[in-house]
């Protein structure tokens, strides 16, 4: 009864339409049930309460277990991608990849630290190793992850973690993130909040440190719109503070790193305060009111107060009226770059630092397998868009090409071409998207290169171009209007882009008197992250190849532009993507409240439409999503028929297969096509013949 109300593999359902499948989901999450299979691909429903679902007792039980021995779960998912690393399961690249896919608040996070956890478990990690891997999670968060209208713990970059393996055992891990939503320092819309580390640490230093920080009542800093924990949440994140500085420890953070980290911190927030006031001779200075904050910037920033001023106001000449305005926002805007980039350098360190801690400590010629896990900034429309949207929407095209490209494309190419008989799926291929971004050269981010290098050029500029060149695209729209606005039809919805602003944040320079303030500080931490030159891959190079490289900056090249690079981290993740066995999570977002125990149905359909969960089903139902060539297969199977010396062809394939009770399975021209479970049931004959 309970079997055939409640599936817990949507492949499985005979009968198949929206409503049906909303239904299953909808039973499902009313019994706590929020996990369920399609195929292989695991949909999971965001609870928004804890479930006792997670315990040490069922992972244990989701060790080297067979998919469909127990119900859905995200540890059967770690274990898949685990064995599949080993080869325990298939043929096929050793390398594998995790993609966690959904909306901000639907679970991607949390699931990532899931499988995180359960890997560690798999492969009995040592001890010193497991505990720093685990304690990178709370770290990344407490700096990058921030409170928003969707998301009380919102993930405000992406990363891809590679957890690298020698044979069954982790040996260390790799992090690449991407585009931190540097911005929110210094600004932060109606009911958001900035990076979480700020209130932490306002809420968990000690007074004696809170000294020593030069840092005062938090509600006076401007950066936290004059606010903080009014909502309760100071004793919360005083434990998290210690929780921080702990995982800080043990990930092996030095104490002086420590400290130079938060006064950093600190002058960001001193820095915020600073305003600037007209002068008699109208031009404009520093107000008097926040010449004391202009102090405390320059002592936590450990450089000069002149410095500091000058790299502040240096562009100031007699102006009146209206361009008295322009150059005042002109200073906000300095103040608010130099904030911004010191955060992000702080950041980008960070992460080096613990990629550099958590490199595998072996011998170079030992091969390595890795398992990637992918949490990404889901798909954003809001009613602002702006360039950061725009780059976080294209990640989310890209991954849907990735999925499309698995789940659709390769598998019904592969049936023609092997003459296996098939009705055709059709889904939406959303390639057109991906060309108009990133064709060369003239998609939309190489036209904004292409502005971006005239210092001239405006935003309005950018989006007449842009009209120009796709006003009959398929899916870009014109749009009529003063600012400059545009709209894509992305594979989830119109998104309208408001381009003001697009220009300048491409560009992302720093202007050379800043970047000189801080090589010249007496803070340790702050003159290594500004001499450093941060490569194209994030990570910080070597003091010699820096100053080579600066001298390259300034002598040839230009600096690659925000897009420029981000297109380029986007195109090293996918090959290394495409190279991997795939493993995907879709998570879905069951309310807008953030309740447990709700569950909007049309938000929810929503979900599934765009993600062409409908189409994975039929495909799933319908379709083999191993298909080895005979020549893998045999070589691997042969054994089972104790006569290892068999050739590597079609027909030990047919003997092999002849002598178990496998059905359901297919054969083409040069390959097999089976289920997702044949390799559980085979996997299961080996093992038997193993202990015979
Ligand atoms: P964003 O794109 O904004 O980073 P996200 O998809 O990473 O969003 P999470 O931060 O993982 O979303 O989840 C949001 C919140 O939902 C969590 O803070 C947690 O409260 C709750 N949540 C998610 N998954 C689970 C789960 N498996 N069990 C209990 N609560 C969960
Ligand atoms: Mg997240």
């Amino acid at each position: 009864m309970m079997e055939e109300n409640l599936p817990e593999d949507l492949a499985n359902l005979s009968e198949l339409d929206e409503k049906t499948l909303l239904e299953v989901l909808t039973r499902r999450f009313t019994q706590n049930l929020i996990y369920t299979y399609i195929g292989d691909i695991l949909v999971a429903i965001n609870p928004f309460k804890y479930l006792s679902i997670y315990e040490k007792a069922v992972s244990e039980r989701y060790k080297c277990h067979e998919k469909k021995s127990l119900p859905p779960h995200i540890f059967a998912v770690a274990d898949r991608a685990y064995q599949s690393m080993l080869g325990r399961l298939a043929t096929g690249p050793k390398n594998q990849c995790i993609v966690i896919s959904g909306e901000s608040g639907a679970g991607k996070t949390e699931s990532t630290k899931l499988l995180l956890r359960h890997i560690m478990e798999l492969c009995k990690a040592n001890s010193q190793l497991e505990q720093q891997i685990l304690q990178v999670n709370p770290l990344l968060e407490a700096f990058g992850n921030a409170q928003t209208v969707m998301n009380d713990n919102s993930s405000r970059f992406g990363k891809y973690i590679q957890l690298r393996f020698q044979n069954s055992s982790v040996k260390g891990a790799k992090i690449n993130e991407y585009l931190l939503e540097k911005s929110r320092v210094v600004h932060q819309d109606e009911g958001e909040q900035n990076f979480h580390i700020f209130y932490f640490m306002l809420a968990g230093i000690s007074a004696e440190d809170k000294e020593i920080y030069g840092l005062l009542d938090p509600t006076r800093y401007r950066y936290l719109n004059g606010r903080f924990g009014q909502d309760g949440m100071v004793q919360t994140w005083c434990v998290k503070y210690a929780e921080v500085s702990n995982a800080m420890d043990m990930v092996g953070f030095e104490e002086q790193e420590k400290v130079d980290m938060m006064t950093i911190l600190a002058g960001i927030l001193s820095l915020g305060n600073i305003t600037f006031e007209t002068t008699d001779s109208d031009a404009l200075k520093v107000s008097e009111a926040s010449r004391g904050w202009l102090k405390a910037t320059a002592g936590q920033f450990g450089v000069q107060e002149e410095d500091l001023l000058k790299s502040l106001t240096c562009t100031t000449s007699m102006t009146r009226g209206e361009a008295i305005q322009r150059l005042h926002n002109q200073q906000q805007g300095r103040r608010d770059s130099i904030a911004k980039v010191a955060y992000g350098r702080v950041f980008g360190w960070i992460v080096s630092k613990v990629n550099e801690l958590l490199a595998p400590k072996v011998d170079w010629d030992v091969e390595l397998n890795e398992i990637g896990i992918l949490d990404i900034f889901g798909f954003e429309n809001f009613a602002v868009n702006r360039f950061e949207q725009l780059c976080i929407n294209l990640a989310n095209e890209q991954l849907q090409y990735f999925f499309n490209h698995h789940i659709f494309l390769m598998e019904q190419k592969e049936y023609k071409e092997e003459g296996i008989t098939w009705e055709t799926i059709t889904y939406k291929d959303n390639k057109p998207i991906l060309d108009l971004f990133l064709t060369k050269p003239i998609g939309i981010l190489s036209l904004l290169d292409e502005q971006s290098a005239f210092p001239q050029a405006t935003d309005r500029d950018f989006v007449d171009k842009l009209n120009s060149k796709f006003k009959t695209a398929p899916n870009f729209e014109v749009v009529r209007n003063h600012t400059p606005l545009f709209t894509i039809v992305h594979y989830a919805g119109k998104v309208q882009y408001n381009a003001s602003g697009f220009l300048e944040k491409n560009r992302d320079t720093i202007p050379a008197n800043i970047r000189e303030l801080f090589i010249n500080s007496v803070t340790p931490l702050l003159s290594v992250l500004f001499a450093a030159t941060i490569s194209r891959t994030g990570t910080l190079m070597p003091r010699k190849a820096k100053l080579q490289a600066a001298e390259d900056n300034f002598n040839s090249t230009r600096k690659q532009s925000v897009g420029a690079q981000f297109k380029h981290s986007l195109a090293v993740l996918m090959e290394k993507m495409f190279a991997a066995g795939p493993h995907f999570v879709r998570c879905i977002k069951p309310n807008r409240s953030k309740q447990p125990d709700q569950l909007d149905s049309k938000l929810v359909m929503d979900q599934l439409r765009y993600n062409g969960l409908m189409e994975t089903i039929r495909i799933r139902r319908d379709g083999f999503s191993w298909r080895p060539t005979f020549r893998e297969f045999s070589e691997r199977y042969n054994i089972l028929l104790l006569k290892p010396d068999l050739p590597l062809d079609k027909s030990s394939c047919m003997s092999i297969l002849n002598s178990t009770e496998l059905s359901g399975w297919k054969c083409g021209s040069s390959r097999l096509f089976f289920k997702y479970w044949h390799q559980e049931e085979l996997a299961r004959l080996l093992e038997r013949l193993g202990r015979a």
